[in-house]
């Protein structure tokens, strides 16, 4: 490991850390017996073997967290944002150390490292803000001198499942509203980056210490599906928010619905864009790349398809091979660079499963994928952008391969190409280029996307805090983030009260004793 990747564990306080489980400034679990090993797809160096919670190890972490919601639901939520306040001053000095742990231990580009933080800083940010605008309605009642109105409450532990590409990002969406809301949280980061998770407790930790606020309020779990699934079947944890493939979120589903539980489901994303024949085909060509090569296409909202019209197909076809003729693969921390490796050699092995599926459907790559190899690409994670024509209905066209794997498709007039954008199973981003406004119109229309979200001249990749994040169909339906998303975290109370000398009843019932 570099001296640079061992000062920035040193500054996290993460350097000899071997703990399991955390429910703040109590880390646990040091003499368990298996072990996670993380290894940088950078450079394939093991940076840490990391211990796995056990199911006493949960159980301690439950306890902890219960005890710590009786406490925290009644910190009033300004003051809770408060707090949530200097979380993001944390992060703010810690920014440039996790930044770049995280662009080791994931493998995305330094600048995409940092920017995670950033959005975790803003997150923060939104959460301040919202925690003095948990607004609820009043209502007119129809019985005379009654008052009814809705409030909203914390639904207690929240549990937190997390993907390995936005290792740190998506636990402080969920975790800086859940807060917020009045709720404690229990995250399981993603097994392939726990390191990153490791580093976060430490930083919130330090802060609840700062505050006096009980052990409970944020802890951390490590391990796999094994210990995401004794998350998803306990009745004690009312809210799971899991982030990951459809397949994961599917068997989340089903155990969390059995317990009549709530789910908040983040699962894969298909993404198109729509080039039409009226569009700046300069900036569609940055949307399309970066949309596509951005994180190797390990996006949940990567760019991957493009979706053309004859008219332009040809022109765009020739500048997309040009740009991807340019394209710099290698080391993520070089900011030189436009493309890291994928996250670890099961990702190659999908990605050159992918390529061969679809040269069997009769695929035709006009831009070549493969594995590079030497000694820059010693990790073996290295993997060339490619990009083929295929049809839609391809059935790999129809399933999201976490990978730099960008489809061509051809369309003749705006009805198809909807069609074709909404041909999958899967619902998350979508975006048309456009200058002709009736096109954009229908795009956004209830004729147009069936995405969660949409966009007019801006590719599928990337959304600010601001706006309510997630997708329709397998995508899950989840909302996270900004607008309203902070519902998913609160149950709602109606309440009526009634001051009058009677009591009379809904519907005009008569009921006379
Ligand atoms: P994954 O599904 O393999 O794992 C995600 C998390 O779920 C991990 O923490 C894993 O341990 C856990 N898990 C897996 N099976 C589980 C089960 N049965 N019960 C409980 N927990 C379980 O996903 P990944 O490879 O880490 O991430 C890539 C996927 O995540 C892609 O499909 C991507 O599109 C998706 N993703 C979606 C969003 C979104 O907001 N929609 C954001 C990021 C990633």
């Amino acid at each position: 490991m570099s001296a640079n990747i061992q000062s920035i564990l040193t500054q996290l306080g993460i350097e000899n850390i071997n703990p399991a489980y955390s429910t703040g400034n109590d880390w646990g679990g040091a003499n368990n017996t298996e072990n996670i090993d993380s290894f940088s797809p950078v450079d394939g160096q093991k940076i840490a073997s990391i211990k796995v919670s056990s199911n006493n190890d949960y159980e301690q972490v439950i306890a902890k967290a219960q005890e710590a919601f009786v406490y925290w639901r009644t910190v009033p939520a300004p003051k809770r944002g408060e707090i949530v306040r200097q979380f993001g001053d944390a992060l703010r000095k810690n920014k440039e150390a996790l930044g770049t742990l995280v662009s080791y231990e994931m493998g995305k580009s330094l600048q995409e490292g940092y920017g995670e933080v950033q959005e975790m800083i803003d997150i923060c940010d939104f959460a301040v803000g919202l925690s003095r605008q948990l607004y609820g309605l009043t209502m007119h009642s129809e019985r005379p001198n009654h008052r009814m109105y809705e409030q909203w409450h914390p639904l207690g532990i929240v549990g937190i499942i997390s993907a390995f590409n936005f290792p740190v990002a998506v636990w402080s969406w969920n975790a800086a509203l859940a807060w917020v809301c009045g709720n404690v949280c229990i995250w399981k980061p993603s097994e392939k980056t726990p390191l990153t998770g490791i580093a976060c407790q430490k930083i919130i930790a330090a802060v609840f210490k700062a505050n006096d606020i009980p052990e409970g309020v944020s802890s951390l779990i490590i391990g796999d599906r094994i210990i995401g699934e004794l998350m998803t079947n306990d009745g004690r944890v009312p809210l799971i928010s899991a982030t990951g493939s459809t397949r994961m979120g599917k068997a989340v589903a089903v155990a969390v619905g059995a317990r009549l539980g709530k789910s908040l489901l983040e699962l894969g994303g298909n993404n198109a864009i729509i080039i039409s024949e009226h569009a700046d085909l300069d900036m569609s060509l940055i949307g399309a790349v970066f949309g596509a090569v951005g994180t190797a296409g390990q996006r949940c909202t990567s760019t991957r398809r493009l979706i053309i019209h004859q008219s332009v197909y040809d022109t765009f076809v020739a500048k997309l091979v040009k740009a991807y003729a340019q394209l710099r693969i290698g080391n993520p921390l070089d900011q030189n660079n436009h493309v890291g490796p994928l996250i670890d050699k099961d990702a190659v092995n999908a990605y050159l499963d992918s390529i061969e599926k679809c040269k069997a459907e009769g695929g035709n790559f006009v831009v070549d994928g493969g594995v590079l190899e030497g000694e820059k690409y010693a990790s073996g994670c290295y993997v060339k952008p490619c990009i083929a024509e295929v049809k839609n209905d391809y059935k790999i066209v129809q399933h999201e391969t976490f990978a730099p794997i960008l489809y061509l498709i051809k369309y003749t007039n705006l009805d198809e190409a909807i069609a074709l954008q909404n041909g999958v199973p899967q619902g998350l981003s979508s975006a048309i280029m456009t200058l002709n406004l009736r096109e954009a119109e229908q795009f956004l229309s209830y004729q147009g996307s069936d995405c969660g979200i949409a966009n007019v001249n801006i590719g599928t990749s990337g959304a600010e805090i601001g706006g309510a994040f997630g997708g329709e169909k397998e995508t899950g339906g989840g909302r996270e983030s900004g607008s309203d998303a902070w519902r998913a975290y609160m149950r709602r109370q109606t309440n009526t009260i009634n001051y009058a000398n009677t009591l009379p009843l809904a519907q005009g019932i008569k009921f006379d004793l």
